[in-house]
């Protein structure tokens, strides 16, 4: 059988975040592990029987996973670290949360979208072992269904890209171990049944070394040439494949799915590859990543460019739809937009609707409706640069007067069930506007007192009010609607609900300086404003298709710009513009580098310039490897920049030390339930002044603390200001 129609994964949190609300309870101790393993079970056979019932042709399985699927990747080959004493299920957990006595792994972006996976830290003395048997007890979980499914991996090139090598090993260097393993698993899955195997290489959508290429060369020539094996679907995508096309177009495989939607030249290339000839291409075309519905036309004109050319042709989501939310028949928005949007369920419904249209059967290719909205207003040219740091520096410090070695924190505090109860009651129209004002108030209130009881030097108000740093901003803000159900994983048990981003943007009224000039009020300390940034406002919603994002991100940062003016003048000296996700929208491309860099860093300056010389901006930045995006981070101008580094164990400080300006290393994994000691947060500030002035080091957690509860965070906090004064003193 060919492929036919399938979709290359699919959410696997919930349509109401089950798996997250399992695995919480699990990690709390109010349900056992096989409560936690039937949650689980349950979400599976639900997706396999919801694909099957809409009639997709090939259905995947191991898709899901209780946390990431390169962890699992890690597990099902032997290499996590043992833990002695703790299940295998704990032992998983372990790397990715940590434990008091072991840090978790690195956790980074999966490529350019808002999923984070766990860097697998691979060694020369590392041995691969099947040591799990996930995807063939997934399959066999399907069958007992009478369901057929096609296990899911990541492919072993892009399981060792992905992977991090320990003292400066490369750990491409270890293909010729683990692609027996690979051999195991697939001779495996083949005594069992299987007909085919997808194996992902979304590695090759990036740029490539020549000995990159040649590893996928030999990895697929040497899988392809097994005799026992099910037939094998290698999978590209989040962009073309560039030379990666032509090596397993030539390789022992037997279907290749291809990304026609990211870059859309992409099909050409594909059609002018003879290679393909005796492999089934499985075409692309529905958007894996974004919400807005297919155009009929255009993805079939696309997809049937590749007859001829392949031996069939097959259609497909341009990724999993890990990156989307379940299914938009469940939101309560405006007719005109839902009409346009398609999630998961809506994309399964185009590409079995795609297929049949490919093979030639009469289908109701229904047009979809222009989504223009009106023309973006064409903006004047405003100013955006400021007066040179030193000048800037000496104001600020006249103005705020802080100690060496300032702490502070990301933002947010602890959300605890009080608060989160008042914002559902708030929404659900059970608690008046008065009445929830008075219950956040009284929050930014306790959270100033705890602050200043700790002995902090730079305030928050803590962001009580927000459910989310990008959905707050864009309730708020004209261009964007919200969803009620429309959840995305970003990490184990972490969801988002990416806003739509579907028309002009603008901002109404203020949006966060009656908090932010309240919490100023009760106290002496500087209170930082807090707002998020033009790119990651972006990068964490759906954006249309129809505009350049430069173009939408000018938009965005206008009206940031506004609230900054705004906050001055409202007596807030500091203002934080967060840029968490600036690494995220860097194109995998190294070609499509500098355009980027031109309009993200235009956008930031743009939101934060036009002020005040004493009025300080900070930003953040978390969640990735910051070494390609240094320079665009330097360029941003900010006066302080903080950055995730605890969990990286501070390997940023050494390019840091160039910024020449302030730098806020994170001194305490937030990630972690675990609380760093006083001598452990000391060890790290001293690294720190070790590797930039001293007059420039703030001190500050990796990132917001709303996840954490405060028996972590006050205990962390206190250490965090203990070490701070410890090395303070040492400074003399
Ligand atoms: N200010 C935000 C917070 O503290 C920043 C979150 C983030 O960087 N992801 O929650
Ligand atoms: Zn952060």
């Amino acid at each position: 059988m060919t492929i036919g129609t399938t979709v290359l994964g699919y959410p696997r949190i919930g349509p109401d975040r089950e798996l997250k609300r399992a695995l919480e309870r699990y990690w709390a101790g109010k349900i056992d592990s096989t409560a936690l393993l039937a949650a689980g079970r349950e979400l599976r056979q639900r997706t396999w029987l919801e694909l099957r019932d809409a009639g997709l042709d090939s259905i995947p399985s191991n898709t899901f996973s209780h946390y990431d699927h390169v962890l699992d990747t890690a597990e099902l080959f032997g290499v996590l670290p043992t833990r002695p004493g703790l299940s295998p299920l704990d032992t998983y957990f372990a790397a990715a949360r940590g434990v008091q006595d072991a840090p978790a792994w690195e956790m980074t972006k999966w490529f350019d979208t808002n999923y984070h996976y766990l860097v697998p830290e691979l060694g020369p003395d590392t041995e691969f072992s099947l040591a799990g048997t996930k995807p063939l007890d997934e399959y066999r979980e399907a069958r007992t269904l009478g369901i057929e499914t096609r296990p899911v991996l990541v492919g072993p090139v892009t399981f060792l890209l992905l992977s991090k090598g320990t003292g400066g090993f490369r750990p491409l260097d270890l293909l010729d171990t683990l692609l027996p393993r690979y051999a195991d698993l697939l001779a495996k899955l083949h005594d069992a049944g299987v007909e085919w195997v997808q194996l992902d290489e979304p590695a090759f959508a990036a740029d490539r070394t020549e000995a990159e290429l040649n590893a996928l060369i030999r990895a697929y020539h040497w899988l392809g040439k097994a005799t026992a094996r099910p037939k094998l679907l290698v999978a590209g995508y989040f962009g073309g494949l560039g030379r990666g096309l032509g090596v397993l177009a030539r390789a022992p495989i037997d279907a290749l799915a291809v990304d026609l939607v990211t870059d859309e030249s992409f099909v050409d290339s594909v059609a002018a590859e003879p290679a393909l000839r005796d492999k089934e291409v499985v075409a692309g075309v529905v958007d894996g990543r974004n919400v807005w519905r297919t155009d009929p036309r255009r993805a079939l004109s696309r997809a049937a460019t590749l007859f001829g050319v392949a031996k069939s042709v097959g259609v497909t989501t341009s990724c999993s739809l890990l990156h989307v939310p379940y299914d938009v028949s469940r939101e309560d928005l405006d007719p005109r937009l839902k009409d346009r949007l398609a999630f998961a369920r809506q994309k399964v419904d185009e590409v079995v609707l795609l297929g049949r249209a490919l093979r030639g059967e009469s289908v109701d290719l229904e047009a979809v409706t222009d989504r223009r909205t009106a023309s973006s207003a064409s903006v004047l040219p405003e100013e955006v640069s400021r007066p040179p740091y030193a000048r800037r520096a000496a104001a600020q410090q006249a103005a705020l007067r802080l100690p060496p070695l300032p702490t502070t924190t990301i933002g947010s505090f602890p959300q605890t069930a009080e608060v989160r109860r008042a914002r559902a009651a708030h929404r659900a129209g059970t608690l008046d506007d008065a009445a929830y004002e008075a219950a956040m108030r009284a929050e930014v209130a306790r959270v100033v007192r705890l602050q200043e009881d700790l002995g902090l030097d730079v305030l928050v108000h803590g962001e009580p009010e927000r459910n989310d740093m990008v959905q707050y901003f864009a309730e708020h803000l004209a261009g964007f609607a919200t969803t009620a159900h429309g959840w995305v994983q970003s990490y184990g048990s972490r969801c988002v609900r990416p806003p739509i981003l579907h028309g002009d943007v603008a901002r109404p009224a203020p949006m966060t300086v009656s908090w932010a000039r309240y919490a100023q009020s009760l106290t002496g300390k500087p209170v930082k404003g807090m707002l998020t940034g033009p790119v990651t406002m972006l990068a964490w919603s759906f954006v249309r298709d129809d505009r350049p994002l430069a173009e939408t991100a000018r938009q965005v940062a206008l009206a940031i710009r506004a609230e900054v003016h705004d906050l001055e003048a409202a007596g807030i000296r500091i203002v934080q513009v967060d840029e968490p996700a600036l690494r995220e929208l860097l194109p995998l491309r190294a070609s499509e580098h500098s355009a980027y860099f031109e309009w993200a860093v235009s956008a930031f300056r743009l939101a934060t310039s036009g002020i005040s010389d004493a009025t300080q901006i900070h930003t953040h930045l978390c969640y990735s490897e910051f070494g390609e995006v240094l320079a665009a981070i330097d360029a941003l101008d900010a006066d302080v920049t903080s950055i995730e580094a605890a969990r990286s164990r501070l390997e940023v400080l050494t390019d840091l030390g160039g910024f020449g300006r302030g730098v806020g290393p994170g001194v305490y994994d937030i990630h972690s339930p675990r609380v760093p000691s006083a001598a452990e947060v000391a060890a790290a500030l001293r690294a720190a002044v070790g590797a930039v002035p001293a007059s420039r080091v703030w001190v500050n957690p990796d990132c917001g603390l709303k996840t954490r509860g405060y028996a972590e965070v006050e205990p962390a906090l206190r250490n965090l200001v203990a070490a701070a004064r410890e090395v303070r003193a040492e400074l003399g």
